[in-house]
């Protein structure tokens, strides 16, 4: 379901964390105050963590007093944490015994928070752990923007760099709480990223790439991961729905419009032995991307439980990686983080192992 506010009637109490800074100043209006406590009310939000109306000491107690009357600020909390021996850290939020995962990857120049934007993923591509699980609903605004004011508290003084929207779920299919967020994440009165810093994963829901492209620009990373439409049918349904050619022009579409993506749109391609990896395979890619401005980032594949495929090993993914990069493709291979925490691309299933002891 969608947080879809009502402008018209603030008649039920809302949750100020659904609201982006525009949403905030039409409620504000709706119970007569000024325009300039919209930014007041984030600062105390998204810059000091502070959630209890009664400690907005420069709002005044009249305002302050409709706020809570009409209004609330409800965090999700996360509840369990794993720490990898690399740095990198796991969340869980419990939402009514659903569980939602995130992930803080610490780098030397950057620190990106992985997050999610639904419960599960009704794509079920066939090499992803949270598709295997299936879907159950849409996160909220409020559901999606706590876990970057959760991670920032856990952090302390680190300042996260990057966000990325690489957790669980499919962000174009929660279209409409994603733009919110995404709108929350970009204002400087809310955590303030720069567009060239917020990653969207896409497996490519054409008419909702469509539309976010004339609502927001921010990078984009199209999961490709495959050469021909054969291939890419085999695991990935949707590809049956919005096949290679159709998405590919869909992204030169939002790249004609984006400044965020001035360095090419990112393809992410997961190698799976005998499946994707051949060398036609990657000759094959080169040339359906000639058109495409793009970085290519392959992703070794991350196990699951019951999950038939293998990883393509490395010296297979070093020769693929250089036929690209000799027909001209900047090129990377993903670094694994957070594996032996089941942090990792397409791990986040929700459920922790050792859970008793890792409750917060
Ligand atoms: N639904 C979005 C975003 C979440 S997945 C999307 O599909 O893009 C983030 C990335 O991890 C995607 O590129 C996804 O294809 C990849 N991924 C999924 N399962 C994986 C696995 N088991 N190993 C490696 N990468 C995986
Ligand atoms: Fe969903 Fe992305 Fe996983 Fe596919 S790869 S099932 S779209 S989360």
């Amino acid at each position: 379901m969608d947080t879809n506010i009502n402008l018209n009637v603030f008649n039920s109490q809302v949750n100020l964390l659904d609201l982006d800074f525009k949403k905030i100043q039409l409620f504000l209006t709706s119970i007569g105050a000024k325009n300039f406590t919209t930014e007041q009310i984030m600062t105390w939000i998204y810059n000091h963590n502070c959630y209890d109306f009664d400690k907005m000491s420069n709002i005044s107690k009249n305002i302050r007093k409709k706020l809570s009357q009409n209004s609330y600020i409800k965090i999700s909390n996360f509840s369990e944490e794993k720490v990898s021996s690399d740095g990198t850290i796991k969340w869980v939020t419990s939402l009514n015994n659903q569980k939602i995962e995130t992930v803080y990857i610490p780098e030397k120049k950057r620190s990106t928070l992985c997050i999610s934007s639904q419960i599960g993923c009704a794509l079920k591509c066939d090499f992803c752990a949270t598709g295997k699980q299936g879907f159950s609903r849409n996160l909220k605004v409020s559901e999606i923007i706590s876990q970057i004011l959760q991670a920032k508290k856990k952090l302390k003084g680190t300042r996260l760099t990057n966000i990325v929207f690489m957790g669980m779920g499919e962000p174009l299919l929660n279209l409409n709480n994603v733009i919110t967020a995404l709108k929350i994440i970009l204002n400087t009165n809310g955590f303030g990223l720069s567009k060239r810093r917020i990653t969207l994963s896409t497996s490519g829901i054409i008419p909702a790439l469509d539309k976010l492209s004339k609502k927001i620009d921010i990078n984009l990373a199209i999961s490709l991961h495959a050469s021909n439409n054969h291939i890419r049918n085999l695991i990935m349904p949707i590809n049956k729905k919005y096949n290679i050619e159709s998405l590919l022009t869909a992204v030169s579409r939002y790249l004609k419009h984006s400044n965020a993506n001035r360095n090419g749109v990112t393809i992410e391609y997961v190698m799976l032995q005998d499946i994707n990896d051949s060398i036609k395979n990657a000759e094959e890619l080169a040339y359906i991307l000639k058109k495409i401005p793009s970085k290519i980032n392959l992703i070794p594949w991350n196990s699951f439980k019951n999950s038939n495929f293998v990883s393509s090993n490395r010296n297979t993914i070093n020769v693929f990686a250089n036929i690209l990069r000799k027909k001209g493709f900047n090129t990377t291979i993903r670094k694994n983080r957070g594996k032996d925490i089941h942090a990792a691309c397409g791990q986040l299933t929700g459920n922790v192992i050792n859970r008793s002891k890792n409750h917060l």
